[in-house]
């Protein structure tokens, strides 16, 4: 039986530093902390020369003032910080891990578009220090997931998966990460010994589609926060499953969660699935 995730009050308090704090997800996750009472912000980390290193957070954020400046190197707060959240650029997360490393400080990672080698240096970290890296920390994706696979084996090989993914103009990798975690559920489900079933379509003669693959349409546009559907696209039917995160506190929440979740454990690279209870055979 699965037992509803923990709640804020049910883990231990913590105090952050939060990467990127002048980017959409550094605000969201700070005014989603200040909402928290168990989380406290303990510093804001802007890239060298922002026009907010040196300002009140508060004052950045037009809430009054937070007793907390932003900084431009996270060294500057780490003795006060318990995790620190990120979520910026592949680059910016590389130069982070020799610090945490050194200091031994948990690590929450919400960034996304990382080369695999890349991801290899999270690895690493994280045979020292506990991470949590997830390409989407919505509690509703993350489910998702977890019945994306599920229906995936119920249906069986009749059903050809299709997943669309819709996000904001700005928004600078493609697919979603969140876009291949799905193709990467649904097709595990079906044939692990598919390497790398996903297909991102070209305009021309491209010829019909195997029945392997796992297409991702790719959407940019407006102030979309991150929509994702999965279709199973049968002879006779189909099935679609929707995910819409009308707002990045959806994420910020996770992250939050996520940071109070990691701080208290060993060393280890961790999903939202482990946080949320989803890989405990008890539940
Ligand atoms: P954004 O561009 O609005 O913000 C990124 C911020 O990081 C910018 O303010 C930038 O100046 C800052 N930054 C870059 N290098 C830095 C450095 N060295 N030190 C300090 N700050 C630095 O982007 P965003 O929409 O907030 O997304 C950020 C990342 O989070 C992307 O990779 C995105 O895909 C990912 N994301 C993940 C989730 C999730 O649930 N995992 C949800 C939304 C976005």
């Amino acid at each position: 039986m699965m037992h509803p995730p923990q709640t804020p009050e049910s883990l231990p308090a913590v105090r952050i530093a939060v990467m990127g704090v002048a980017g959409r997800m550094g605000q969201a996750i700070v005014l989603e902390a200040l909402e928290t009472s168990t989380v406290t912000v303990a510093g804001g980390v802007v890239r060298p020369a922002h026009p907010w290193s040196g300002l009140d957070l508060g004052a950045c954020l037009g809430r009054k003032s937070l007793a907390c400046r932003v900084v431009d190197s996270v060294q500057d707060v780490l003795e006060t910080t318990d995790v620190v959240v990120d979520f910026t650029h592949p680059q910016s997360t590389l130069e982070l891990i020799p610090l945490l490393s050194a200091s031994h400080t948990a690590l929450v990672c919400g960034t996304t578009g990382f080369q695999a080698q890349e991801f290899d240096a999270l690895k690493v970290l994280s045979q020292e220090v506990p991470v949590v890296w997830a390409a989407n920390m919505s509690l509703g994706i993350n489910v998702l997931l977890s019945v994306v696979a599920q229906v995936r084996h119920l249906l069986g090989d009749g059903y050809d998966l299709e997943i669309l993914d819709l996000h904001h103009r700005q928004k600078k990798d493609a697919p979603s990460g969140t876009a291949l975690a799905l193709a990467s559920a649904g097709a595990q489900a079906r044939d692990a010994h598919t390497a790398d079933p996903v297909v991102l379509r070209q305009r021309g003669l491209i010829g019909a589609r195997q029945k392997e693959e796992v297409g991702i349409g790719v959407l940019r546009g407006g102030t979309v926060a991150g929509e994702h559907t999965v279709f199973f696209l049968g002879t006779a039917e189909r099935l679609e499953l929707t995910h819409r995160a009308v707002d990045r506190r959806a994420f910020a929440q996770g992250a939050l969660r996520a940071a109070q979740w990691v701080y208290s454990r060993p060393a280890g690279l961790y999903t939202m699935r482990d946080v949320l209870g989803l890989n405990d055979p008890q539940k």
